[in-house]
């Protein structure tokens, strides 16, 4: 189990990534989000409207902090990713997954790097 903490908006390395591709686990690399998914929320951290591959992302309900929040894990690793929002894209999920650019890794859809 890895923690790691939020990082400070716009310091993501992976903010402004538009190209096509894959984000994978920084731990265990299995893929978790895609650029056609991903959309610029104004929150300064990488913003999906839903998930590559259902089953790769785990919820996880955090009542922490006196609010409820869902939190988002790596179901292969349990990383913690970030969390999810209900204010994402309406014409798509409705869903905003805002996720550490610490706790991904990007991949080129055409494979190099
Ligand atoms: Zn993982």
């Amino acid at each position: 189990m890895v923690a790691i903490g939020t990082e400070r908006a716009w310091t993501g390395k992976h903010v402004n990534v538009k190209e096509d591709g894959t984000f994978t686990c920084v731990v265990c690399g299995v893929d978790l989000f895609k650029t056609e998914k991903k959309f610029e929320s104004g929150s300064g951290w990488p913003s999906f409207s839903d998930v590559a591959e259902k089953g790769n992302v785990h919820r996880v309900v955090d009542e922490s902090y006196g609010m409820k929040r869902v939190e988002v894990v790596c179901t292969q690793c349990g990383s913690h990713l970030g969390h999810v929002f209900e204010d994402g894209p309406k014409e798509d999920t409705g869903l905003r997954y805002c996720i550490n650019s610490a706790s991904l890794n990007f991949k080129k859809k055409d494979g190099g790097h």
